[in-house]
């Protein structure tokens, strides 16, 4: 005898909209079956862990079948008693119930994406009601002697139990579809469906695949549809090299199936979860555009796939890296709202930071050829870290490289390497900034340090002036450009103050001749051969970020240099003596023009005029001849 039963008021509600509000991906009733089937045997094969006897080959199967309008999920998981399947399919209510409809209560009409987030209120099964005008639940429990049961309802209010005659533990559900759902009857829509969300659960999903043979007859297979490859679970040492490249070709967002490492993490106590993150080999050519920018990590829930574009489980300076994370601990299909600001996954991105970057660091020091490569890849991004990553800039620090004066062309030294090389003499990092080797390596800011047998870092990425403002230190040294601002060595300042007065003429002739682009004249010890430098402020922009901002069409303020004088160059005493004579000599402003863009040309800014640059030079070299 069948026994009727009301469902509780809240559930009854919520099955009210389900059959009546939502229509919006529907396909997601197949992904909650799916899951609470594996549910279902996750907690069967925990029991046969102390009981042998019921351990069976577990098994998801889904059968569509037209003729009866019907598609049927079976587990041969857990089970229920009668008694447990009316708690908890009908009369408790989760705690989530309420609050689901209060959401779908608040969102009115806009509820187009609610039906994502039925499983993360745990009200997953009822979703069946989207496609179903009528489901059918037989199960009988495992291990025990309680009979099988039916439940049945379509939904409107009431269900029903009665005796079934299953003898088999596990749970079969039968939906009924509503004739606009019978594309859920297709077989390449139900394994697309689980390749989406479900291929790396756990257990085999299979669907019966009927062929018909010459004579008519058909013969009927069992299909497996999901991978089951769930390799993020096992352990690295259970994996073989090529399931790893297969498997990165799959979640790689450059394609190809070289990866570089392939980094294992799994993290157990207050947040569990498990991840396989990749290191790639190469970056694609359009590494810096915003798509690329905008990648995060896969995010499955217990196996089951959540979104492959979570951007909350990695910062941005790591975007290069690709791979899965599986938490246990969220709710199976958490909305993109509720991953918004998760404390959980913050912590998930905390850990999955911090074992990239050490093993980073152990990539460096154990394998310097493939850091190297690794480096020359993503080092551009990975330095952004520096900058928008107070706790870990420490670390970041330890894993940049730059090529530097004293090291061939394509070499990279590390900020330790170069520290530990420092002359005891030396107490600051020295850095210049530029758009390429070639020209930041004749800078005549170089000249003194070269002298003094420093190196100086060549800083030529076109970020990198923009991470200098947050380098600061590095084992506890500071950072100095060598082209910007005051720079004093011990014991030069005397020198200094009498070459301003014995110059005084020649300043004062520049600091005229140059007003509009030149806010200071000054003496320094920086240059050894050339006569003179052009200097920025110490906290102003480099003319190389200047002409950065400038080709992307942003406003820049012109910021006045400084123009330095060596005092020790035979051209400044000379020109000095000619100011002396006559300050307003046109071949004073000749060799004033000529000077100044030098100075231009040796940081490898663009002369304002080249033409009269040229014509500048060729009329000296014709009077150095007469
Ligand atoms: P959730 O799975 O989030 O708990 P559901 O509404 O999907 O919420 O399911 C309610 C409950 O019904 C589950 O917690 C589980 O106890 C039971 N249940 C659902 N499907 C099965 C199944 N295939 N086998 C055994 N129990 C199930």
């Amino acid at each position: 005898m069948a026994k009727s039963r009301e469902f509780k008021t809240e559930i009854r509600q919520l099955l009210d909209l389900m059959i009546h509000s939502l229509y919006s991906n529907r396909d997601i009733f197949l992904r909650e079956l799916v899951a609470n089937a594996a549910d279902a045997i996750d907690k069967a094969r925990f029991e046969s862990l102390t009981r042998p006897e019921l351990v069976r080959d577990w098994a998801i199967r889904i059968v569509p079948d037209k003729a009866a309008g019907t598609l049927t999920v079976s587990d041969n998981g857990i089970g229920m008693t009668e008694e447990e399947v009316i708690d908890n399919i009908g009369t408790i209510a989760k705690s989530g119930t309420r609050a689901f409809l209060k959401m779908l209560e608040e969102r009115g009409d806009q509820a187009g994406n609610i039906p994502e987030m039925i499983g993360q209120f745990g009200v997953g099964f009822y979703s069946a009601f989207m496609v179903a005008s009528k489901v059918e639940l037989v199960t009988k429990k495992s291990g025990s002697d309680a009979p099988a049961v039916l439940w049945s309802s379509s939904g409107e209010g009431r269900f029903t139990t009665e005796p079934a005659d299953r003898t088999e533990p596990g749970t079969e559900i039968k939906l009924h579809l509503r004739p606009e759902c019978a594309e859920y009857l297709d077989s390449w829509k139900i394994s697309g469906i689980i390749r989406k969300y479900s291929d790396y659960i756990e257990y085999p999903i299979i669907m019966p695949e009927v062929k018909v043979n010459e004579d008519k007859s058909e013969t009927v297979t069992d299909k497996v549809l999901n991978s089951q490859k769930a390799i993020w679970l096992r352990r690295p040492s259970e994996v073989t090299e090529d399931e790893y490249k297969s498997f990165y070709s799959h979640i790689s967002n450059y394609g190809g199936t070289e990866y570089l490492k392939a980094i294992h993490l799994s993290a157990e106590g207050a947040s569990e979860f498990k991840a396989l993150l990749f290191l790639p080999k190469q970056a694609p050519f359009n590494l810096l555009l915003p798509e690329i920018q905008k990648r995060g990590l896969q995010l499955y829930v217990k196996r089951v796939f959540i979104t492959d574009e979570c951007k909350q489980l990695i910062p941005d300076y790591l975007r290069f890296v690709c791979g899965v994370v599986d938490s246990s601990d969220l709710p199976l299909n958490v909305s993109r709202e509720i991953l918004q600001d998760n404390p959980l996954l913050a912590k998930i991105e905390k850990a999955v930071t911090g074992k990239i970057l050490s093993e980073l660091k152990k990539l460096l020091e154990t394998d310097r050829k493939s850091y190297d490569q690794f480096f020359g890849e993503f080092g551009k991004i990975l330095k952004e870290g520096i900058h928008t990553d107070f706790t870990n800039a420490e670390k970041l620090k330890d894993l940049v490289m730059y090529e530097s004066m004293n090291s061939e062309p394509g070499k990279f030294i590390t900020l330790d390497e170069y520290v530990k090389a420092m002359p005891e003499s030396q107490k600051e990092i020295y850095y210049i900034t530029g758009d390429k080797r070639e020209s930041v390596a004749s800078s005549p800011a170089l000249e003194y340090f070269r002298k003094q047998g420093y190196d100086v870092l060549f800083m030529t990425d076109p970020i990198d002036d923009w991470i200098m403002q947050s380098m600061f230190q590095y084992r506890k040294k500071n950072f100095k450009s060598v082209d910007k601002g005051d720079f004093e060595v011990d014991g030069a300042r005397e020198k200094l103050e009498n070459a301003a007065k014995q110059y005084a003429a020649l300043v004062e002739f520049f600091k005229k001749e140059f007003a509009d682009s030149v806010g200071e004249v000054r003496f320094s010890i920086r240059l050894t051969d050339s006569p003179c430098c052009l200097i920025t402020e110490g906290n102003a922009m480099s003319p190389h970020l200047e002409r950065l901002f400038r080709a992307m069409h942003q406003q820049i303020p012109v910021s006045k240099r400084i123009f330095e004088l060596n005092p020790e160059h035979p051209l400044i005493a000379a020109l000095n003596a000619e100011a002396e004579k006559d300050a307003a000599s046109p071949r004073l402003k000749q060799y004033a023009r000529v000077l100044y863009d030098q100075a231009l040309l040796a940081e490898g800014s663009p002369l304002p005029d080249p033409a009269a640059f040229a014509k500048a030079v060729t009329e000296l070299l014709v009077n150095g001849l007469k």
